[in-house]
C-alpha cells in the first residue's frame, strides 16, 4: 500500500514536448515585471514557488539551463505547467512567495531550501525537562519557544552554556529519560546513575536521577525565560540570595562559587543585549514604490507586516491609514522578547531585505 502511494507520488520527468509548450506560454504571456510563479506537476501539485523582480526573464532562464543537474532544469522537469501572478514590487513578491511556500510547502522548495542564515535563535524546548539550545533559522512548525534573533551563533552558544550551568538546567540529548524526584514509583527509588557528570559537579539539577522535582525544575526554566526576555533579573537575584545565604552560614567557598556565577551572568546579560537583533527597530510604516505607480504602504510592527494597503492619495485615505496605524500600535507590546514561531520567517525576511537594501530604510517612517 505504502509502496503504491510512494510510486504514484513520484514526479515523472516532463517530456521535451511539454517543456516546449510551457516555454511558448511564458514567451507569449509573461511580462517583465515583479511577480511570483508556481510550478505545477501533472497532478496539479504545486511543486515549486518562486519570485522575481523581472518575471519573464526569470521564467525564460529556466529553459536555458544546460545541465540536467542544474537546479532550474530539475524544477522544470518536475513541472507540467507554470502559473504566475504579478505583484506591485519585488518586496511584495517576496512576501507573497513566503506565504505561498507556507501554504503549499512545495516539495522542491523544501528540498532546495537555502541556508536559513545569518541569524540564530535560542530555543526553549518542549517536554518534561526543557533545555536551552541555539538553532539557526528556527523552524516554524513546532511549539517550542524562541528568543532572538541573535547574530553570532558561536558566542550565543557559549553564553547559553553559562546560563544553563548557572541555573542548573540540563543540556543532554532530547530523548534522555527523566526521573523527577516526585514522579518515581516506589520500586524505582533505588539509586540511579546520572546520564552525565554535570549533576555531580553541580551544573545540573539532575532530573534524570530524581535530583529535583518537576516544580523545582520548572522554576529554573521560568527564571531562564525571564532572563532571556530581558524583563527580569530573576536568575541574578536568585544567585545573589544564595551567595548571601552561603556567606551568612560562613560557607565561603560556596559563596565564592556563587559570586563567580553571578559575575558571569551579569556579563551575559550585557552580551545578550548586544547580540540581540533589535526587532523593535523593525517597527514602522514602509512605503514601497510599485510597478506602474502601484505604490503600497506596509505597516510593520516588530518585524512582521500587520497591514498593507495602496498608498493613500487623498486626505480621506491618509486619515484612514493613520487610524489603522494607531490601532496597530495601540495594542501593547508582548511582555516577552520571545518570537511566535509563525512570525519568525517573516521577521527574517524583513531583516534580510533591509540588510540587502539599507537605503530602503529611508522610505520608512517611525511611528511616534
Ligand atoms: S545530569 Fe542528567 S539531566 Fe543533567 S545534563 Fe546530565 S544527563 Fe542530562
Amino acid at each position: 500500500m505504502t509502496l503504491i502511494r510512494a510510486v504514484s507520488q513520484r514526479l515523472e520527468p516532463t517530456s521535451d514536448a511539454q517543456i516546449a509548450v510551457m516555454k511558448d506560454v511564458v514567451r507569449s504571456g509573461a511580462a517583465d515585471r515583479p511577480g511570483i510563479y508556481r510550478m505545477l506537476s501533472s497532478s496539479g501539485e504545486v511543486v515549486y514557488v518562486g519570485k522575481s523582480k523581472r518575471l519573464r526573464s526569470r521564467l525564460l532562464s529556466y529553459f536555458r539551463c544546460a545541465y540536467p543537474a542544474d537546479k532550474g532544469a530539475r524544477i522544470l522537469r518536475a513541472a507540467d505547467a507554470i502559473e504566475w501572478d504579478y505583484t506591485p514590487s519585488e518586496f511584495a513578491a517576496l512576501l507573497e512567495e513566503l506565504r505561498l511556500i507556507k501554504r503549499f510547502r512545495p516539495r522542491l522548495n523544501v528540498a532546495m531550501k537555502r541556508d536559513p542564515g545569518h541569524y540564530s535563535f535560542i530555543k526553549v524546548t518542549r517536554g518534561a525537562a526543557p533545555k536551552l539550545a541555539v538553532v539557526r533559522g528556527a523552524s516554524a512548525d513546532d511549539a517550542s519557544v524562541y528568543y532572538g534573533p541573535f547574530v553570532g551563533a558561536g558566542r550565543i552558544g557559549e553564553a547559553l552554556r553559562e546560563l544553563s550551568d548557572a541555573l542548573m538546567l540540563r543540556d543532554c540529548k532530547s530523548d534522555m529519560k527523566m526521573h523527577f524526584s516526585d514522579q518515581q514509583e516506589l520500586f524505582q527509588l533505588m539509586p540511579r546513575t546520572p546520564g552525565c557528570i554535570r549533576y555531580e559537579i553541580g551544573k545540573c539539577l539532575g532530573p534524570c536521577v530524581g535530583g529535583c522535582s518537576v516544580a523545582e525544575y520548572d522554576e529554573r526554566v521560568m527564571l531562564a525565560r525571564a532572563f532571556l526576555d530581558g524583563a527580569s533579573d530573576g536568575p541574578i537575584e536568585m544567585l545573589r540570595r544564595k551567595m548571601d545565604d552561603a556567606s551568612e552560614r560562613l560557607e565561603f567557598e560556596r559563596a565564592a562559587a556563587y559570586r563567580d556565577k553571578l559575575g558571569r551572568l551579569e556579563a551575559l546579560r550585557e552580551q545578550f543585549g548586544r547580540l540581540r537583533f533589535a526587532v523593535e527597530t523593525l517597527s514602522f510604516v514602509y512605503t514601497v514604490r510599485g510597478h506602474g505607480g502601484e505604490d503600497r504602504v506596509y505597516v510593520v510592527k516588530r518585524g512582521v507586516v500587520r497591514a498593507e494597503l495602496a498608498k493613500p492619495r487623498s486626505s480621506w485615505q491618509r486619515a484612514k491609514l493613520k487610524r489603522l496605524v494607531d490601532d496597530i500600535f495601540a495594542t501593547g507590546e508582548r511582555p516577552t522578547a520571545s518570537i511566535p514561531t509563525h512570525e519568525i520567517d517573516e521577521l527574517l525576511l524583513l531583516s534580510s531585505w533591509f540588510r540587502r537594501f539599507p537605503k530602503e530604510m529611508g522610505r520608512t517612517r517611525q511611528v511616534s
